[in-house]
């Protein structure tokens, strides 16, 4: 079904064909329609779906047909997103897909210099895509007024709650005109979601697409029991053998993050981290580095990578597994996006069994045993010392310095077998990584594995 029986006007069909899109996916398809009648809109949908197309086509066009001028210090149409890189991402779309419509598209979020929002918003502006928390500092200190907003958008409202926003969004919707058209996607629906939703919405259309099991069936997903202590190995012999083009790693947290890189580059392989203690330039610096390919792993915070939107990733380590098994769904998303297929693996230590379990029950799915690579403990070994003797003494993770002593060197391996876990043994049973990748496309070691840090241009 081509975009234009969508009811969408020819400038955007051609940006859409520029950005060689040439059939809308589902949420494009059923919400288009009813966004372009001017009806306000309930999503539920994650990011990969092709979310921001379906609220941001319909949207320009709406403006454009009002063809209303926008005053100085106004704006009118207000997308709100919980973190700087979705806001970033939003942006570039809005102004991907209006570049033959000609609006003006700004950003405002924290970390960056309100000075330049405030000159950035000082004529008016047509779409503006904001965090909750500049905007209301904008608004409260007279350089931004919401009294012309036509459209409002709030994008990832479950993770907006998360986020501890709850109060800005109540307040910024107080600052509204109540004659607006308003759109409202989370990629969840609990009660206190809906709640909102009913605040902000009159009498919506629901479109819902992709329940989480469904993004997990697209992504080839697999699981290596480990020790906590054994995970760094872990990765850099599977960032060495295996096909990469971009990877992300997921932490639970942002000194894990550090370390994760940290330790990386003491093997000699490039990677740069994403996380909320982390300035905006710098954030921005690692996002380039990642999509442009020079370097092809980003160890992230599930905040942080909130939003990223890079295709090509090929591969979604969990380094450590989430608690809140939705937080899975979102990090396997960011791989086999629009279709492309994608590959998701999972480090799990003895204490993160109960979170796969509730991640199994989330996505009615078993996730695969995979094996540990073939002569796991030599090579291992072998990676640490190279380590030390670039880095110095391995730091203990958080975890074991506060249990007191360091842990062994050599911890007792909890893949030993056991006979009623089915738990994958090095070179045993189970997925066996480096062949699975070698089967998968013939890419090979030219393009794939770790680049060296040399190469990686650091
Ligand atoms: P989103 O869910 O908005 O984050 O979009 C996920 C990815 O799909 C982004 O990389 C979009 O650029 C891409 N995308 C969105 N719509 C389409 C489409 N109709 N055809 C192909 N790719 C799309």
């Amino acid at each position: 079904m081509p975009f234009a029986t969508l009811g969408l006007a020819e400038p955007l069909v051609r940006a859409l064909a520029a950005k060689g899109y040439n059939e809308p996916t589902p949420i494009q398809r059923d919400s288009i329609p009813q966004l372009l009648e001017g009806r306000d809109l309930l999503g539920i949908a994650q990011t990969g779906t092709g979310k921001t197309a379906a609220f941001v086509l319909p949207s320009i066009q709406r403006l454009v047909e009002a063809n209303k001028r926008v005053l100085p210090t106004h704006c009118r149409m207000l997308v709100l997103a919980p973190t700087r890189e979705l806001a970033g991402q939003i942006a570039d779309n809005a102004r991907a897909y209006g570049q033959f419509s000609r609006l003006s598209v700004a950003t405002v979020f924290g970390g960056t210099s309100i000075a330049r929002n405030r000159s950035d918003v000082s004529r008016g502006v047509d779409i503006l895509v904001a965090t909750p928390g500049r905007l209301i500092d904008l608004v409260e200190q007279g350089f931004l007024n919401l009294s012309m907003i036509e459209i409002l958008v709030l994008d990832e409202a479950d993770q907006m709650l998360d986020l501890g926003f709850i109060h800005a969004l109540k307040k910024i919707v107080r600052m509204l005109p109540r004659k607006r058209q308003s759109l409202f996607f989370s990629a969840t629906m609990p009660p206190s979601i809906r709640q909102l939703a009913d605040q902000f919405l009159h009498d919506p259309a629901t479109v819902s697409v992709v329940p989480a099991s469904t993004t997990a069936e697209r992504v080839d997903q697999s699981v290596i029991f480990c020790n906590q202590t054994e995970k760094q190995a872990l990765l850099t012999i599977l960032l060495q053998d295996m096909p990469i083009d971009r990877a992300l790693v997921f932490t639970r947290t942002k000194h894990g993050a550090d370390r994760v890189v940290k330790l990386l580059a003491g093997n000699g392989i490039a990677a740069s981290a994403i996380h909320g203690n982390k300035s905006q330039p710098q954030r921005e610096r690692a996002l380039a580095a990642f999509k442009s390919g020079e370097v092809p792993i980003l160890v992230a915070t599930d905040i942080a990578a909130r939003g990223i939107d890079v295709s090509g990733v090929s591969h979604v380590f969990n380094f450590e597994l989430p608690n809140v098994p939705e937080q899975y769904v979102h990090r396997i998303g960011r791989t086999a996006r629009a279709g492309a297929s994608g590959e998701a693996i999972a480090f799990c230590a003895d204490d993160e069994r109960p979170y796969l379990k509730d991640i199994e029950k989330l996505t009615r799915q078993k996730v695969t045993i995979g094996a540990l690579p073939e002569d796991f403990l030599r090579r291992a070994e072998k990676i640490r010392s190279e380590r030390v003797k670039a880095i110095g003494a391995d730091p203990a993770p958080r975890e074991d310095r506060q249990r007191g002593p360091r842990a062994p060197a050599r911890p007792k391996a909890s893949h030993a077998p056991k006979a009623t876990a089915g738990t994958a043994q090095a070179g045993g049973q189970g997925r066996d990584y480096a062949n699975a990748s070698r089967r998968r496309g013939g890419r090979g070691r030219g393009r794939g594995g770790a680049r060296p840090m040399a190469q990686a241009g650091r």
